[in-house]
């Protein structure tokens, strides 16, 4: 059997990955859902949480904000709002933007939108972890 899978994370605006990789985990909205080449054919929702890759580099992480991951024995495609590698993550916006976040779930006012500011929060603490994160094999 192949030992690696292709994986492709489609965003609105770009292809934002396209490798052969060894694993992919996937946090789904039922659970964490690992998959390695040969895997049965499934689609999940998936929730906003780092995308763990495996290559023969180590491990890397792939911010996504929510979407659906499709699996296929040779191939997994992931349609996703939005997919930023480490390097393409602007930590100081980020860090704005979980201020605005707790911010705005503080105040606990009448117009705040919590699902919105929880949501937007949870992005912005996605991306700091995804920027911060140090591969090792
Ligand atoms: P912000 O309030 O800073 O715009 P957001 O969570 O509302 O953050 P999104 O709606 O998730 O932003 O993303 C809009 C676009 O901006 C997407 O293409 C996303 O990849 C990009 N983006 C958002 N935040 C960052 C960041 N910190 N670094 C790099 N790209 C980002």
């Amino acid at each position: 059997m192949a030992k690696t899978v292709r994986l492709d994370i489609v965003t609105p605006d770009k292809l934002a990955y396209s490798e052969d990789v060894t694993m992919v985990i996937a946090r789904a909205t039922d659970g964490d859902l690992g998959v390695l080449p040969g895997h049965v054919p499934l689609i999940a929702a998936l929730g906003i949480w780092p995308l763990r890759l495996f290559n023969d580099d180590g491990e890397k992480q792939i911010s996504l904000c929510g979407g659906f991951i499709e699996v296929q024995p040779d191939k997994v495609v992931i349609l996703a709002g939005c997919a930023e590698l480490p390097e393409e993550i602007d930590v100081p916006r980020a860090e704005q933007a979980k201020r605005r976040a707790e911010e705005r779930l503080a105040k606990h006012g009448g117009d705040v939108d919590v699902t919105r500011a929880e949501a937007a929060l949870s992005r912005a603490m996605m991306r700091l972890k995804v920027a911060g994160f140090q591969s090792h094999k």
